[in-house]
């Protein structure tokens, strides 16, 4: 069958089903989220599923290509197109955004995620235990910030951040919660976590749009003179890695690497990182190497596969459990390092990272490291 797509060439990279009622192809995991949208998707596999010659006919005459050019040709710049390793909640509301509620086909669609202010409910997880608690959200364009109260009738915010600071990742796994959405970003100069969840995909997924809305305006305003898909490389993006490593001194950490960022944490749901680390490029003095310094004795650990972070001020000793948390952990410091650095990134390497500084104050939040401020006390 004509392949005539380059919609799996982004997003499905093994299509091994077809949708017979849209004339596209997909993968298995997408073929799970058609088959429970009966009214809008027929599918079958294309080994071995019976192909009426009509509906192979049909499929030929559409394919991915074509479906594109109808249901994805007005998909704004902000809005997260979610690819294979994405979760179900983003694949499954694109899936629905594009067939199901047509947002994409036509310039009259009013784009729930596009008007600039959105209020809500969102549940968020204590900070200090593990329930969550409905709390009213508010997120404004004109004040480039997301405001939260404790109370659903509180009149002043409990939190307000800054939109441009904001990184937010869904995280069903880590969460255990199928909608789970983390946001992080930088408080008072720290890294801080919230965790939020809305038990309707749509909602929640809308919300996350919307963030991206927010922040593509504030750079925009930023920096009129960048296109939007410049721009869009620079919104939420998602952590490169996360899992546990052993670090020289206080033992096991939750480790999460994002854009250039290592931030470290005793559990991976804390509210604040224990420390963080820049990761600059190769050429301005960091590298990563496997192993420890030769003499250095295993601390407190005991797990043996250890890496070596070398930044220009000091070197950061990581040890691994498995070989291929090593390996893993290696080629994901090693493509940071290779990537030459961009101007937001040294910013950022001095001035904590944000998706821009500009008409940002000194931020000044140092890298920290618990064992230096350890040593120091
Ligand atoms: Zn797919």
């Amino acid at each position: 069958m004509n392949n005539n797509n380059n919609d799996y060439i982004n997003n499905d990279i093994y299509p091994e089903w077809a949708s017979y009622t849209l004339g596209v192809f997909i993968c298995l995991k997408c073929s799970g989220i058609h088959r429970n949208l009966p009214e809008l998707s027929r599918v079958k596999s294309l080994q071995m599923g019976h192909w009426e010659e009509t509906q192979v006919k049909f499929l030929a005459q559409h394919g991915n290509l074509v479906a594109r050019g109808t249901y994805e040709a007005l998909v704004p710049a902000y809005y997260y197109q979610p690819n294979q390793a994405d979760c179900q909640v983003l694949r499954e509301q694109w899936i629905r955004a594009k067939y199901e509620r047509q947002e994409f086909s036509s310039p009259e669609q009013k784009l729930p995620y596009s008007n600039g202010q959105r209020e809500g409910t969102l549940w968020k997880r204590g900070r200090d235990q593990a329930q969550y608690h409905p709390c009213r959200f508010l997120l404004s364009e004109r004040d480039s910030c997301l405001k939260y109260f404790s109370k659903q009738d509180s009149r002043e915010p409990k939190m307000t951040i800054q939109v441009d600071r904001i990184n937010a990742n869904f995280q069903p796994e880590k969460t255990g919660q199928a909608h789970g959405l983390q946001l992080t970003f930088l408080q008072d100069n720290r890294t801080r976590n919230l965790f939020v969840y809305h038990p309707d995909g749509k909602e929640i997924v809308d919300w996350f749009n919307s963030i991206r809305f927010v922040q593509l305006h504030y750079l925009k305003v930023a920096f009129p003179k960048a296109r939007d898909d410049e721009l869009r490389d620079r919104l939420t993006c998602s952590f490169l890695k996360e899992g546990y490593m052993e670090k020289r001194g206080p033992g096991r950490r939750w480790f999460t690497l994002d854009r250039r960022r290592l931030m470290y944490f005793k559990d991976p749901l804390d509210a604040f990182a224990k420390g963080e680390v820049f990761i600059g490029s190769r050429e301005h003095g960091y590298d990563i190497r496997r192993g420890l310094p030769p003499g250095v004795p295993q601390g407190h650990g005991t797990w043996q596969h250890g890496l070596t972070l070398v930044t220009p001020d000091r070197h950061y000793l990581f040890a691994c459990e498995m070989e291929s948390e090593q390996n893993d952990w290696f080629s994901t410091f090693s493509r940071v390092i290779e990537k030459p650095m961009t101007p937001q990134d040294h910013a950022s390497e001095h001035k904590g990272i944000r998706l821009s500084h500009v008409g940002g104050h000194s931020l000044n939040p140092h890298f920290t490291d618990e064992v230096t401020e350890a040593q120091r006390s």
